[in-house]
């Protein structure tokens, strides 16, 4: 076991403070990695507050990671010490089900295991994030990253990047596409900048006026204000695809007829109460309500040789580990332009 310095959450309601974790020594097809960046996500704040139930505490949150592998088990070809690498949500999944075989490790029918607050599949307990100095994992589920990319900007694309790459792939999003984005946050703004790589029109649907200048600076073509009656209705059967980013509670209804006949709202956003939808807004245009889960890895893999070669990464504002707890406290006021990344070398 190696020791390995961290940030945990003792309890719901305890802040953020230092702690020291063991991580396993590296197994034949382990990668072990010194974490130089790790992304804020908002899971991380659902998590060690127990807002989504079940957390293990002492939790250490953080599935955006990205470092330099510092040891490899014999196995391992993958890697070699020195190289670049990433970890993402997952570090585990059955492998065998239809979907792990298919590359859906997110849907695997046995369950994943989850980079922090998850189970190791052979019962040596909890596993940790990447508010730590180092962490490992089987060669399967680490990623090859550039070096053409500032790492701090590659680290969100890790959730942030493949939560909304994977549903505009899936539903085949490209030229000729009218494609709202709802919400500008960390996802919203990877949304604006992948949807717009891919050569869809794009629209930001926001309530919030302020959020235009920045919309357009990510390369939104068009901006609707939705608490605007008149802005909203000349939406109306207007796209072909809308991704619902937003986790706070609000009405689909109030979205589902801005879809064109034949229209797809995905949502990857999970408000914390169920919603009512109207039939009606489905039945008529045969419109489709769809959800989607992160990405599997060889998506995500797609999805970081993508951002590569189109010079995408996210918007971020680099931190030390000590602010994480006032970070927090800014994301829940949206005060974050548009990803909090915490440099490693500050823990
Ligand atoms: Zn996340
Ligand atoms: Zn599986």
């Amino acid at each position: 076991m190696t020791q390995t310095k961290a940030y945990a959450a003792q309890s719901a309601t305890t802040p953020m403070a230092p702690w020291t974790l063991e991580r396993r020594d590296p197994k034949p097809h382990d990668v072990q990695i010194d974490i130089l960046y790790c992304g804020v996500c908002h899971s991380d704040l659902h998590t060690v507050r127990n807002e989504w139930d079940g957390t293990i505490y002492p939790a250490v949150p953080g599935h955006e990671i990205v470092g330099r592998v510092t040891k490899v088990g014999s196995h391992v070809k993958k890697f070699k010490e020195g190289d670049l690498a990433a970890i993402g949500c997952l570090v585990d999944s059955c492998r065998e089900c239809d979907n792990c075989k298919e590359g859906l490790e997110q849907y695997c029918l046995n369950g994943f295991v989850g980079t922090y607050n998850g189970q190791e599949k052979d019962g040596s307990g909890v596993t940790y994030g990447g508010y730590s100095k180092q962490i490992l994992a089987h060669e399967d589920f680490v990623l090859t990253i550039s070096d053409k990319l500032p790492l701090e900007g590659v680290a969100p694309l890790l959730c942030a990047g493949i939560t909304t790459y994977s549903p505009l792939k899936h539903w085949k999003i490209g030229k000729g596409h009218k494609v709202g984005i709802l919400g500008l946050g960390g996802l919203g703004h990877m949304g604006v900048k992948l949807a717009v790589s891919f050569g869809a029109e794009v629209t930001m649907l926001s309530h919030s006026p302020s959020k235009e200048a920045d919309a357009k600076r990510l390369g939104a073509h068009k901006f609707v204000l939705t608490s605007d009656k008149e802005q909203a209705k000349a939406v109306h059967d207007y796209f072909d695809f809308i991704l619902d980013t937003v986790s706070a509670p609000h009405d689909y209804n109030n979205y589902l007829h801005m879809l064109k006949t034949d229209g797809v709202m995905t949502c990857v956003g999970a408000p914390p109460e169920p919603s009512q939808v109207a039939a009606f807004n489905l039945i008529f245009k045969r419109r489709t309500l769809a959800g989607s889960l992160i990405g599997g890895l060889p998506e995500t893999q797609e999805m970081l040789d993508y951002c590569a070669e189109h010079n995408i990464v996210s918007d971020v504002e680099v931190i030390d580990i000590k602010d994480i707890n006032e970070s927090y406290e800014r994301m829940l006021k949206g005060d974050v332009r548009y990803r909090f990344v915490i440099d490693m070398a500050t823990l």
